[in-house]
């Protein structure tokens, strides 16, 4: 039920907040983040739970049901150049995001993050400035067949502004994950390997590992920086 789009274009959200980007081709730039509530997937490792896993988190503690004036509302209230969609899983609720992204202002730079396992609308794919897809691997503990979609990974990888990243924690992961880059033909350039981490200390003793696993396979690292600035702890 909870997967179903609220009518009159109205969001389930998580949370809005300002900070810096910490993953990807980005990283470091400030950016807004709008967190969506709800995934269609449920990784062992996923660090907010408390968007989707309400068997553990209250729905009406952590979600905000929002329309789209009162999120625009929010939006602009402060100065706003680079707009980060993320989630839990955000093109479940692509069709309200269509329409917020287009009462926003053109200049305004839209990253979405996803899990490339929902296809994007030709709006969203005309108004998004970068896509950052992040399939899901075997050490998700996802079964296969709901991780995976590739046909959809296929039509993101043709995609000049399409990153893939991919979350490994040593050498297996990474030959899983350059299988899958080199399979659905995703240009290395365009790959970025970043490690299984959800502290400070567990970034720090597997970056050197993971950023050699890229190298070595002409992929890129993406650090998590917001591990390293806050180590974990949720924003607000
Ligand atoms: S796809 Fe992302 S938000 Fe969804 S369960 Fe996996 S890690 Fe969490």
């Amino acid at each position: 039920v909870l997967q179903l789009p609220l009518a009159n274009n109205s969001v389930r959200l998580s949370e809005i907040f300002r900070s810096v980007q910490g993953e990807g081709p980005q990283a470091g730039r400030p950016c807004t983040f709008l967190r969506l509530a709800i995934c269609n997937l449920r990784c062992s490792y996923c660090d907010t739970k408390y968007t989707w896993d309400f068997s553990r988190y209250s729905y009406e503690a952590e979600v905000r049901e929002l329309t789209l004036e009162a999120l625009l509302a929010e939006l602009l209230a402060e100065p706003l150049a680079h707009l980060v969609l993320t989630g839990g899983e955000p093109l479940l609720q692509g069709q309200a995001l269509l329409a917020l992204l287009q009462r926003l202002p053109k200049e305004v730079f839209v990253e979405v993050e996803t899990n490339g396992t929902l296809p994007p609308t030709a709006g969203l794919l005309a108004r998004v400035s970068q896509w950052n897809v992040s399939p899901k691997l075997e050490n998700s503990h996802e079964p296969e067949h709901r991780r995976l979609k590739r046909e959809v990974l296929a039509q993101f990888a043709d995609l000049g502004n399409a990153w893939l990243k991919l979350v490994v924690g040593g050498e297996e992961d990474a030959k899983e994950a350059s299988e899958l880059a080199l399979s659905l033909g995703w240009p290395p350039s365009r790959v970025l390997l970043m490690p299984e981490a959800s502290s400070r200390k567990e970034l720090a003793a597997r970056s050197s590992a993971v950023a050699q696993l890229a190298a070595r396979r002409g992929f890129g690292f993406s650090s998590r920086l917001h591990l390293t600035l806050f180590d974990g702890a949720r924003a607000t």
